[in-house]
């Protein structure tokens, strides 16, 4: 039985439980873009993402990360650590894409090596702008220590997810990070990992847009959405089975 409802987001409803230190989220089938402009449903999605999430959670944590992970005792339920989610979303691009390539002009599928990270403030309605390293100073987002911290926990994640989803025949595009503070002040890795927040590519075909496997078919109408995130869950279960 969950406890209280804390909070609903656009894709995640928050419980309490009986452990002060755990929560209990809830993946919704609702989707959202374009800052909640667009809205629609995307059928099996919580069930989907949590799988996903679960897969690559347990993924990193077998590699060392630190997760908010700690079971996932329902298709649609994950209980987490409680932690105080810093207002950033850090994105990780290994290619251009989205908002990349609009406000830069570097074509789509452009190769960033190194890797670019980049940090977004995690505020709705303000549009999550993008930040630089001294707004981050003068809003008081995070300290310059944490941000290391943050740069380098995201593209540890980076490394070890390209390979991974490289062996699901899967070009992993970019993706976005949230993480929080344990009561320890531990940096942890929270929120979720799946197609709602990573843009992924079907190996397997170069047609720019049957190879989408992510909430871009949902972005842009591109249609079998859940067929696409479908296919990626069962692709990431069956690596997932060979660690
Ligand atoms: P949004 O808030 O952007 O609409 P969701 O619907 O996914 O997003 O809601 C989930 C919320 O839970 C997010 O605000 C996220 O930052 C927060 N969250 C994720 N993991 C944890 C955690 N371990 N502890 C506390 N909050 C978390
Ligand atoms: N992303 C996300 N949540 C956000 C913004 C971005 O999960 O609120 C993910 C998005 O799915 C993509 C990556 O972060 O995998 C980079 O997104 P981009 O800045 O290109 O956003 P766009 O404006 O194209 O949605």
């Amino acid at each position: 039985m969950p406890g209280e409802k804390l909070y609903e987001g656009k894709a995640k409803i928050i419980y309490a439980t009986e452990d002060p230190d755990v929560l209990l989220t809830y993946f919704k089938d609702d989707a959202t873009a374009f800052n909640a402009q667009k809205r629609g449903q995307i059928l099996d999605k919580g069930k989907i993402n949590c799988a996903i999430s679960t897969h690559l959670f347990q993924l990193l944590e077998a590699q060392g990360v630190a997760t908010h992970w700690l079971a996932t005792p329902s298709d649609r339920e994950m209980r987490v650590k409680a932690l105080t989610i810093l207002p950033l979303e850090v994105v990780v691009r290994n290619r251009a894409a989205g908002s990349l390539c609009r406000q830069t002009g570097l074509p789509l599928g452009h190769i960033l090596a190194p890797p670019l990270v980049e940090f977004y403030y995690k505020n709705d309605d303000l549009g999550d702008p993008l930040l630089t390293p001294d707004r981050v100073r003068v809003m008081n987002l995070a300290s310059p220590e944490q941000m290391d911290t943050l740069r380098r926990q995201a593209l540890h994640i980076n490394q070890i997810l390209v390979p991974f989803f490289a062996s699901c025949a899967i070009t992993l595009v970019d993706f976005k990070l949230e993480f929080g503070l344990d009561r320890a002040g531990q940096i942890l890795l929270a929120d979720e990992i799946s197609p709602d927040t990573c843009r992924l590519w079907d190996q397997s075909t170069d047609d720019e847009t049957q190879r989408v496997m992510d909430k871009d078919r949902f972005r842009q109408d591109l249609g079998h959405i859940e067929q696409a995130y479908q296919r990626v869950l069962e692709r990431v279960a069956a690596q997932s089975a060979k660690f």
